[in-house]
């Protein structure tokens, strides 16, 4: 037969600790909690009204309990959220595993229960509780963000994909949340054997500077695009316009091996009818510093002047890491 449970009593469960109205009715509660959760497949019903609970309760008066407007109004909240309807029977473990998603991780508790005389047990445990979770899911991450280093050099891009998440570090290790879980830690708060490398005082810093530097040496050897399109200016004929084009493929495309840095130039020079552009350079070089220096070299300043801008009238240019 299933057991009778008034449905708030599964929000008092998750941070019980032992005080309550008498010594008699906190027996009574722990006893029936060790139960519960011995045996969490067990069926209960949830009831509007005096349950297993209540039974030791001061406040139970012949079976009404004398603060019945206010818990009523406790448990209504307590199935409205958890999308329950009083008479259903559910199993214990499916019922907490309700009350813990849909009203503590909600972050509801304290709109349904605020006014209880227990809340400020429960507020401190769910501030404990939101510390724990966050340094764990920050543990995660550091980990990981070492791991990617670590590696960095074979694989590059792994490395690079994991920044946004190394920013929440960074986030984190610069907000006020990192400041209380420090406290909380210092006071003694947390769980003993919770991981909490990112509160010591270099954990994340350290993590941080080395991802800095990864980054920049990462970038400096990085190979850059450079892709330009021209068009050439309207007054040139038909058979002007493809001895430039072939001028321009040729001066350019001969710097490789005279420009230091160049991995790849190709201009293509046979658009189909539909472009609204003449000529394409599709340049590769080693880094961003090979770009900069072909930029200024007097080889390729030399096919610029003498090829390109005199007969170009628009230049659209785009760069990109690959
Ligand atoms: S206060 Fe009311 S609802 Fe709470 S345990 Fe006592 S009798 Fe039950």
């Amino acid at each position: 037969m299933s057991r009778v449970l008034r449905p708030h009593h599964g929000m008092c469960f998750q941070f019980y600790e032992g005080k309550g109205y008498s010594e008699d009715f906190t027996d009574h509660m722990g006893r029936i909690i060790r139960e519960m959760e011995t045996e969490p497949s067990q069926i209960i019903k949830l009831q509007v009204g005096t349950d297993i609970v209540c039974e030791n309760c001061p406040n139970n008066e012949a079976g009404d309990c004398t603060t019945a407007d206010k818990v009523k109004k406790y448990d209504e909240e307590v199935l409205k959220a958890c999308g329950l309807v009083e008479g259903d029977e559910i199993s214990f473990a499916e019922f907490t595993e309700l009350v813990r998603e849909k009203i503590i991780d909600a972050g509801i508790r304290s709109d349904i229960c605020g006014d209880c005389s227990w809340d400020y047990i429960c507020r401190e445990k769910e501030r404990i509780l939101r510390a724990v979770r966050r340094i764990f899911k920050m543990e995660s991450i550091l980990d990981e963000a070492l791991r990617r280093m670590d590696d960095a050099e074979e694989a590059p891009q792994e490395f690079l994909d994991y920044q946004t998440e190394i920013k929440k570090l960074d986030e984190y290790y610069s907000s006020q949340d990192w400041k209380n879980d420090y406290v909380m830690d210092e006071d003694g708060l947390l769980p003993k054997d919770l991981k909490r490398g990112v509160l010591s005082e270099d954990g994340i810093y350290d993590a941080l500077e080395r991802n800095k530097e990864l980054m920049e040496r990462i970038k400096e050897t990085r190979m850059v695009k450079h892709v330009i399109l021209w068009t050439l200016k309207d007054e040139l004929s038909a058979e002007e316009k493809a001895a430039v084009k072939q001028g321009i493929k040729e001066g350019l495309e001969g710097l490789k091996g005279k420009v230091p840095g160049i991995v790849d130039i190709k201009v293509n020079i046979n658009g189909l009818e539909s472009s609204n552009a003449d000529l394409m350079l599709d340049s590769t070089f080693e880094n961003i510093e090979a770009l900069k220096g072909y930029s200024v070299h007097p080889e390729h300043v030399a096919v610029a002047d003498s090829k390109v801008r005199t007969y170009t009238k628009i230049r659209s240019c785009l760069y990109f890491e690959v």
